[in-house]
């Protein structure tokens, strides 16, 4: 007999949701704040959440839209897409029309209905993002995980993308390409986004590139492998990471003329869900990517900075036997713990879930273990976001005294030092074992 609710009727749930549990990211950060409240140190390497406040005009030009209440256009404001069209053009060189670019509240729930209309095969390189998973087995599609390799930085390769491909070539797929990577924070060379491309085209793939960290890249090299498959590439990007406004829910999706037919139905299932995404919220995106000299000065800080911890913090986890590849963009470390492996069996530590919730409750060191990301239990793998500081604190810094000085490491002592004493407290943590 199935389970019965409190209040006596059956719980019928769908098959493709039983079993499934609250999304890993959102869990973790939940659980640390309840730690917080308990008055817990918790140092929180778990949300992959931007650290740094949304942009002062930005802000304003939401406050001046906060009148805004008509239901908009499933598809999204006009004005807003000729804005995105000029920023695509401007930071990516890709010509883009505003009929091509579908507004949704955050890229999470455009990926979603992409999976729902699209009749097809998901395939996703290992590590990858948490809910590219939970919203295919939601809706029942079948998931192809390609392991990547750690020494080749966890990127999916043109040979093994072929391999799957080969033994039927004509199934209908979708890839979700994610670069800069959560969890790695790795990027691809412009050789390999040519070589995928070929290997993508020849298949007639559905390529998701979710660029979200794009602007984000630490060098601001970001570069769409739309330039070089244009016909098959959907550019999934957003508001949430390089303008800081994840708790906006604004995602953008832009899709080539030949993928056209995908986006009338993805406006179709939109128009019939969330009707629009929010009117205030989408005028105030305007401001965000019209972009001028207030906005590149906030990312060529918010970059600085993010460059700056990323090099610190694996150098620490490095010099103490934790391997973690350099990322390129974005605000995530992957290290690798099996140096410890045997000492960790030996406290009956055998998988990386059992390794974080010790971790957690042993340091108050909050991180993600690498099965969410599709890893092998055992792999000691876990994702740490670099975000507990306060960004506002953090950008003027880099605008003040640190204006025309090399950061060092009294910036992050001092600025960002949950980031610090919690590494420094990982690293002991693993040296006592
Ligand atoms: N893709 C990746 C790789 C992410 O890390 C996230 C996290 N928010 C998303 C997509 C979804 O972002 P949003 O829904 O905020 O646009
Ligand atoms: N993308 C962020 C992360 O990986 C959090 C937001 C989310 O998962 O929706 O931590």
């Amino acid at each position: 007999m199935g389970k019965i609710s409190r209040n006596n009727l059956p719980v019928n749930l769908n098959l493709n949701v039983r079993g499934l549990i609250q999304s890993s990211t959102l869990a973790i950060n939940e659980k640390s704040q309840e730690l917080i409240k308990k008055g817990y140190q918790v140092y929180k390497f778990g949300l992959g959440q931007s650290p740094f406040p949304v942009p002062e005009p930005v802000v304003e030009a939401l406050r001046q839209n906060a009148h805004q209440k008509d239901y908009l256009n499933v598809r999204g404001l006009l004005q807003l897409r000729e804005a995105i069209a000029g920023f695509n053009l401007r930071t990516q060189k890709i010509e883009t029309r505003p009929e091509d670019i579908l507004i949704g509240p955050g890229s999470k729930e455009l990926i979603f209905i992409l999976q729902l209309v699209y009749y097809g095969d998901l395939i996703i390189p290992t590590p990858s993002w948490v809910s590219y998973f939970p919203q295919a087995r939601i809706i029942g599609r079948h998931v192809h995980w390609v392991p990547t390799r750690a020494d080749e930085g966890y990127r999916l390769t043109p040979e093994k993308l072929d391999m799957i491909c080969r033994s039927d070539p004509n199934r209908p797929r979708v890839v979700i390409l994610n670069y800069p990577s959560n969890p790695t924070g790795c990027s691809y060379p412009i050789d390999k986004l040519k070589q995928l491309a070929m290997v993508a085209r020849k298949y007639n793939i559905v390529l998701v590139s979710d660029e979200i960290y794009g602007m984000i890249h630490h060098q601001g090299q970001h570069v769409s492998i739309a330039r070089y498959y244009p016909e098959g590439t959907i550019i999934s990007s957003g508001l949430s990471k390089w303008c800081g406004a994840g708790g906006w829910r604004l995602g953008t999706f832009i899709f080539p003329k030949e993928l056209y037919w995908l986006r009338d139905a993805m406006a179709i299932v939109a128009s019939e869900t969330y009707t629009s995404t929010s009117a205030p919220i989408q005028y105030a995106a305007v401001t965000a990517f019209e972009g001028g000299e207030f906005i590149d000065d906030y990312l060529d800080k918010s970059r600085r900075i993010l460059r700056y911890l990323a090099k610190m913090l694996r150098n620490q986890l490095e010099s103490s036997n934790i391997s973690v590849p350099m990322p390129n963009g974005g605000f995530y470390l992957f290290p690798d713990f099996s140096y410890y492996r045997e000492k960790l069996a030996a406290k009956g530590i055998l998988t990386s879930m059992e390794m974080c919730d010790v971790i957690l409750r042993e340091t108050g060191v909050a991180m993600l273990p690498g099965i969410d990301f599709g890893h092998q239990p055992e792999e000691l793998l876990a994702r740490m976001a670099y975000v507990d500081f306060d960004g506002r604190n953090a950008l003027e810094s880099v605008s003040g005294f640190y204006a025309d000085k090399k950061l060092t490491e009294d910036f992050i002592r001092q600025d960002c030092p949950n980031l610090w004493f919690g590494v420094q407290k990982l690293i002991d943590w693993f040296k006592a074992l």
